[in-house]
C-alpha cells in the first residue's frame, strides 16, 4: 500500500474482496452459513465432544470435538474473509487464548538450531516464550520495534521474524511491508501479532506477512468477557502444522466462546471506528496537560508512528499511553477516574486503564499508564479524564 497524499484521521480505507463490501458491511456477514428457510441466520453454539460417525474417518468433517467444531468452522471462516477478504486459500486456526495461538505458531514451526527474532518491546510473556525456546534449544534474538536494529537482525540464518504492531505497551509501529520482502528474500517466514489493530486496522497477510496472529480477548471481541485466539495464514504448510498442534496440545476454543466471538463480530466496525475516534479526543486532551508525558497514539499527527501507521493501518485502535511523574500520582489518577475502570486487557467497550509497572516485566517507567478507550461518549470521557488529572494534581 502506498501513502495517501493527505491521509485521513482514520487512515485509507481498505476495500478487498470480490464484492467489493466495505467492512462494515462485510463484518456483519462474514462466516454466516447459507440462508435456509426457518434457520436462524448465525446458528447456535455446538456443545458436543463426538458426532456419529458411521464409517471411516477419513473425510468426516466432525469426529471428535478436540478437532473440529461447526460453531469454530463459522468463527474461522469469518475471520478469514476479516484478515483476507475474497482470498479462498486464507485459513485460520481459533484457539482458547491469544497465547494458544502465539505458541502454536511458535512451536509447530521453530526447530531446534533455528533461529528467531522476537520484538524486545512486545506482549509481555514473549519473554517466557523466548526461555522455552531455548530451553528447546532455539536461537532467539530480540530488538526494538520499528528501530533500524529490527531490519538489522533480519539475516541468513533467521528462520521466523515476528512482529508485533503496534506494540503493547509502548505504540511503536515497524513496516511490516519492509521487513517481509527482507526476511523472505532470505527465506524467512513473517508473523505479526494484529491484536491491537484488529483485521479492520490492519491487514498483515495483505502486507505481506505469511501468519496474522491475534488475541481475540481485546478489541476483536470487545465486551471483556472473552478469552480467545487464532492463527491467519495462506501458507497451507503453516495452516496443517498450527492446526496439528491444536489437535496435540488441546488449546481448543470452548464453542460457547467462539459463538460469543462470531455474535461479537457484526460490531467490529462500529466499536472499533468509534474507539479511534474516542482514543484520539482522549490524546489530544491528554496532550494539552503539563503534568502528562509521552503521550503515545498511532492516530496523533505528532506521533513518531503515525507516519508510517497511516500506512498501513487504516484505523490506530483504542490505546494510548502516557506517564505522569510517578507510581504515586499515576496510581492518584486511576483512583480519581469515574468512567474508567482500573484494569487490565483493552479494547472492551467500557474504558479501562492501569499503571502498567504494577506487573513487572515491561520496560515502562513507574508512572506509565495504559489507557483503553472504550465507546463511551467522547465528551464525558475527556471530561472525566481532565477532572481525575486536576484532582490527582491535588
Ligand atoms: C493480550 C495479548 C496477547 C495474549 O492474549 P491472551 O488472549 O491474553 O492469551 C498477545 N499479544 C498481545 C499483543 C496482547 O495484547
Amino acid at each position: 500500500m502506498t501513502a495517501p497524499e493527505e491521509p485521513p484521521l482514520t487512515g485509507p480505507r481498505l476495500d478487498y474482496g470480490p464484492a467489493n463490501d466495505a467492512d462494515g458491511t462485510r463484518v456483519v456477514r462474514a462466516g454466516l452459513p447459507a440462508e435456509e428457510p426457518y434457520e436462524p441466520p448465525l446458528p447456535g453454539p455446538v456443545f458436543a465432544a463426538h458426532y456419529h460417525l458411521p464409517g471411516e474417518v477419513e473425510g468426516a468433517p466432525y469426529a471428535y470435538g478436540r478437532d473440529a467444531n461447526p460453531t469454530w468452522s463459522r468463527l474461522e471462516q469469518a475471520l478469514a474473509e476479516l484478515e483476507a477478504p475474497g482470498d479462498p486459500d486464507a485459513e485460520v486456526i481459533t484457539f482458547s487464548s491469544g497465547m494458544g495461538a502465539i505458541s502454536a505458531v511458535l512451536f509447530s514451526l521453530a526447530r531446534p538450531g533455528q533461529t528467531v527474532v522476537l520484538p524486545s518491546d512486545g506482549y509481555n510473556q514473549l519473554a517466557e516464550m523466548r526461555e522455552r525456546l531455548e530451553g528447546l534449544g532455539v536461537q532467539v534474538r530480540t530488538a526494538r520495534t520499528g528501530g533500524d536494529a529490527q531490519l538489522a537482525e533480519v539475516d541468513e540464518d533467521v528462520s521466523l521474524l515476528w512482529l508485533e504492531t503496534p506494540c503493547n505497551p509502548g505504540l511503536d509501529v515497524c513496516d511490516i511491508r519492509k521487513l517481509a520482502d527482507a526476511a523472505h528474500e532470505r527465506g524467512a517466514l513473517v508473523a505479526v501479532d494484529n491484536t491491537l489493530a484488529t483485521p479492520l486496522g490492519q491487514r498483515p497477510l495483505l502486507l505481506g506477512a505469511d501468519i496474522s496472529v491475534a488475541s481475540g480477548t481485546k478489541a476483536l471481541t470487545g465486551h471483556g468477557d472473552v478469552l480467545l485466539g487464532y492463527v491467519a495464514t495462506r501458507n497451507q504448510q503453516v495452516a496443517a502444522a498450527v492446526r496439528a498442534w491444536r489437535k496435540t496440545v488441546g488449546a481448543i476454543p470452548g464453542p460457547m466462546e467462539a459463538w460469543l466471538a462470531h455474535r461479537s463480530l457484526a460490531t467490529l466496525d462500529v466499536r472499533t471506528q468509534r474507539q479511534a475516534g474516542n482514543a484520539l479526543a482522549v490524546a489530544e486532551a491528554l496532550t494539552a496537560r503539563p503534568e502528562v508525558r509521552d503521550v503515545r497514539h498511532p492516530g496523533l499527527s505528532d506521533d513518531p508512528s503515525h507516519p508510517l501507521a497511516a500506512r498501513q493501518m487504516s484505523r490506530y485502535g483504542c490505546v494510548v499511553s502516557f506517564t505522569l511523574a510517578d507510581e504515586a500520582h499515576a496510581n492518584r489518577f486511576l483512583s480519581q477516574l469515574r468512567l474508567v475502570d482500573n484494569a487490565t486487557s483493552f479494547g472492551g467497550v467500557r474504558s479501562t486503564a492501569e499503571r502498567r509497572g504494577r506487573w513487572g516485566g515491561d520496560q515502562v517507567p513507574d508512572g506509565f499508564i495504559r489507557l483503553s478507550v472504550g465507546v463511551e461518549d467522547s465528551a464525558d470521557l475527556v471530561t472525566d479524564i481532565r477532572r481525575a488529572l486536576d484532582e490527582a494534581a491535588g
